[in-house]
Formats: structure tokens, sequence, C-alpha cells
């Protein structure tokens, strides 16, 4: 039986095409169908032609949906659960998983596509968390979040300590960055210095709990975080771009003996005697999502935090060259899929 997913041919060429439906190919997989997928800025590393796609592949990591089919081994989830999983499966039982290290599973990897009707869950106990219930439909954009973008975006808190009575500075405002100023707020960061020079995203940062907004850029926005942190810079400066510029505006905009968190893929270099002579404490990566999926559910679930609303365009799957489109030309911050 075809199923419908997306497949990126070469930069700018993302389709929807017909593909084989997904198998249960080892006894600990589970089938998904999807309910909701979305675009990543990641992605776009590819579709913009900075990353190469040496032929065609299906893409997308990020999903929500109903199990349609469980493997003989599996026990955690149950065919009809609503279930959401992170954007890299894990055992959840090798020696890294036990000690929070998920995303670096010695069995653990990426998916087939899941910007796709369907998807193959490999591991799935140790990636498949079920919500409590059928979950409404209002709340369906910000389960996905925690598939990807928030969970990164916590991360960048995490990796950056941040903690009660604390000033933090994220630098980009793509749906990470939006996210790690909700989790700065969650975890009681005093000030939250948003840097964002768009009016969408400057509001957008501002309801999940920014205190302040820093438009300017390198030197100068540098210069308006240490206006805003005693003269000093931030204590916890979170990175959630991964361009060369972005991680140098985090290395200017952290206060010495602080602490930067870094979760946008990287490219470029970081300037590692600069970190050593002010003391810079430097942390992150891609973000173990299973060590986080059921404090944060609990939080979307019981209606504390709405990460969702980084979603400002829902298209159906067939569009997802749209999607694609909208977020290259920063038209849209994220783009939602409905499969
Ligand atoms: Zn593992």
């Amino acid at each position: 039986m075809p199923m419908r997913g997306a497949v990126i041919h070469r930069a700018g060429d993302v389709r929807v095409e017909e593909r084989e439906d997904p198998a249960i190919l080892e006894a600990s997989d589970a089938i998904v169908r999807t309910v909701a997928t979305c675009v990543c800025g990641s992605d776009l590393w590819r579709y913009r032609g900075l990353a190469p796609v040496p032929e065609p592949v299906p893409i997308g990591h990020e999903y929500v949906g109903v199990v349609t089919e469980a493997g003989a081994a599996v026990r955690s989830v149950q065919v009809g659960d609503f279930v959401i999983g992170g954007f890299l499966h894990s055992d959840g039982t090798c020696v890294l998983c036990r000690k929070g290290a998920q995303a670096n599973c010695l069995h653990g990897g990426g998916y087939d596509g899941c910007q796709a009707e369907a998807i193959r869950i490999p591991n799935a106990d140790g990636t498949l968390v079920s919500t409590p219930g059928e979950p409404d439909a209002v709340l369906i954009p910000s389960l996905l979040t925690l598939s990807d973008v928030m969970c990164t975006g916590w991360h960048a808190a995490v990796s950056a300590g941040v903690g009660p009575g604390m000033s933090v500075a994220v630098v980009g405002d793509g749906a990470v960055g939006l996210c790690a100023v909700l989790a700065a707020a969650q975890m009681g960061a005093e000030q939250v210095i948003a840097m964002s020079r768009r009016a969408a995203r400057q509001r957008l940062a501002t309801a999940f709990g920014a205190t302040a907004i820093v438009a300017e850029r390198d030197d100068a926005g540098a210069a308006r975080v240490r206006d805003l942190t005693s003269g000093v810079g931030a204590d916890a400066v979170l990175e959630c771009v991964g361009t060369e510029s972005a991680r140098l505006q985090a290395v200017a905009s952290v206060r010495a003996g602080g602490q930067i968190g870094v979760v946008g893929l990287p490219h470029g270099e970081m300037p590692t005697a600069e970190l050593f002579w002010r003391n810079i404490a430097l942390r992150g990566g891609p973000a173990p999502v299973r060590a986080y999926l059921d404090q944060l559910l609990d939080l979307v679930w019981t209606g504390q935090i709405e990460p969702g609303a980084v979603f400002d365009l829902e298209l159906p799957l067939v569009d997802v060259a749209e999607a694609y489109r909208a977020m290259d030309e920063r038209r849209a911050i994220k783009a939602l899929l409905w499969a």
C-alpha cells in the first residue's frame, strides 16, 4: 500500500510523493499514523543548499499521531494511543539513555522521513509517550512542539544552567529561540532578553515571558545586553541559530563566568581562547527529548505553557512545498502540516 510523504530532491525542491507504507521490521517497532508534522529550521539547511542532498531522500523528523501497529515486544504504548516522540529514537535502556543522554543512545537514530502520512518508529518503548487521553484539536500544535522545538529550547536553558533570579539572553527568534524564551521564563529567570528584529516574533517572545527585546545585533546588540545586566552581560545565553555570527553574538553577550547553552546546528567556529580567559562554560547539543517529555507534556496538557503559538502557518501535507517556501522566505516562523 502506498502512502504520501515528503521527499527532498535538491535544494529548493521538496515534493509529496507516493511512498511505500511503513511496516514493522523489528519487534520493538511501532507504526504511527501521523496526525500532524512540521518543517524544522534545521530542514532549511538542505533546502537552502547549505547542506548537501546527494540523492532524493524522505525528510522531516517531528510528529504526533496515533499508534496503528505495535511490534510484539512493545509494552509502553498500545494501538490507538495518541503519541509524541522526539526527533531521534532511543531505546531507553542503554547505559547512555539511563544517564539521561537519550539523544546519544547507543542504539538510537533518526527516522525515514516524518513529513509523511505514516512513520515507522524504532525503539517505540524508549521513544514514544502517550498523552493522558485523546487531545483536543487545539492542543495538538503545542504537543507537536514537544517533538523538537520546545524540548530543544528547554535543552538550551538546561545546558546554560538557567535558574531563578538569573539574567538570560536568547540569540535567535525562530521557533527554537522563542521556545527557549518560554523555557527560561518557566525556570524562573528574572530577566529574559530576546534578541529579535521582527515585530511578530518580538510580540510572541513577550507573550512567552521575555522582559526585554534587543533589536540590535553584533557589537551594538552585545552592548544593549550589557546595558540591561549591570554592564557585564547575561548570566546565561541561549544560542538557538547555529551560524557563526549567532555563536559570536552569544559569546559577546554572556558575562564573565557565565554559561552558554548551544542548540543551533553548529556552523563555524567558537572562540575557545576567549571562552577560557573569560571563564565561560559552553554546553549543549541535540536535545535528549525523552528526558524532558514527561515534564513538558504535563505543562502543555494542564495549560501552563502554550508553545504551539510558534506555528503561524498550517497547511495540509500535500502543500509541503509551500511550507518550505514560507519558512525559507521568513513569511512563517514555523509551518504545521496536517497529515
Ligand atoms: Zn539508549
